[in-house]
């Protein structure tokens, strides 16, 4: 049962709810999950495992986290197991999903030149692979004001480019050359790097944050 379930059953007719932890979902389906399920396991209140099925994800999951892999085949794996429908789905009724590189090429409206499968849930375009092969992979030191303190250092590989964004989308971080590289749309957190690369957990706790304030947010309605 997911937070909000709980904390509902917990408190029928007492007035206060709480969402002491909030359960987060890894999409297993193909790529770079484990290292994401190991900095979430890593941060108090947060009950986290892989999840494969639209009934995991349609009845566990506070927030979901798709990282990075390979955009065509994870696309065409929700496909064919239903995965994109329950992710649609629960999106529109407050879940959390926080798309990381093949995750932010999915969570798009348009990808450029391609016809690929996506769950289309943020209003921006993205280029994929726009930095070039797996040799051109590179790091950079980001400001993210959101998440305090010292820079994050971003590992970008094979990344995408984001090109467009709509006007409900928050930039959150760019590179120098004032390309967003971290955007935010409502319950929808994007990033074209790779933040469980390194052992810093902001981004990850960030995002718990953003699945907290939506749990919230359905437990009052
Ligand atoms: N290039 C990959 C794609 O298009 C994304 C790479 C990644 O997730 N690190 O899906």
């Amino acid at each position: 049962m997911n937070a909000v379930a709980t904390a509902k059953l917990q408190n029928q007719g007492q007035g206060k709810l709480s969402t002491e932890h909030v359960c987060i979902g890894v999409l297993g389906l193909q790529g770079d999950y484990q290292k994401h399920l190991e900095m979430l396991h890593s941060i108090d209140g947060v009950n986290a495992k892989i999840v494969r099925t639209a009934q995991e994800i349609s009845e566990w999951c506070d927030g979901l986290v798709i990282p990075g892999g390979e955009s065509t085949t994870v696309g065409k794996l929700m496909a064919r197991y239903g995965v994109d429908t329950a992710i649609i789905e629960r999106a529109a009724k407050g879940m959390a999903v926080f798309g990381t590189c093949t995750g932010m090429i999915l969570l798009a409206s348009e990808i450029e030149g391609s016809d690929q499968h996506r769950l289309g849930l943020m209003d921006t375009t993205v280029r994929r692979n726009a930095y070039g092969r797996q040799l051109d992979s590179f790091e950079a030191d980001l400001d993210v004001p959101c998440l305090g303190g010292k820079t994050v250092r971003a590992v970008f590989i094979r990344a995408p480019q984001i090109t467009a964004v709509g006007s409900k989308v928050e930039v959150l971080a760019t590179l120098e050359s004032g390309e967003a590289v971290m955007i935010r749309q409502g319950n929808c957190l994007a990033i074209s790097f790779h933040p469980e690369l390194t052992d810093d957990t902001r981004v990850h706790k960030y995002f718990v944050e953003v699945t907290r304030e939506a749990a919230v947010g359905l437990m009052a309605r």
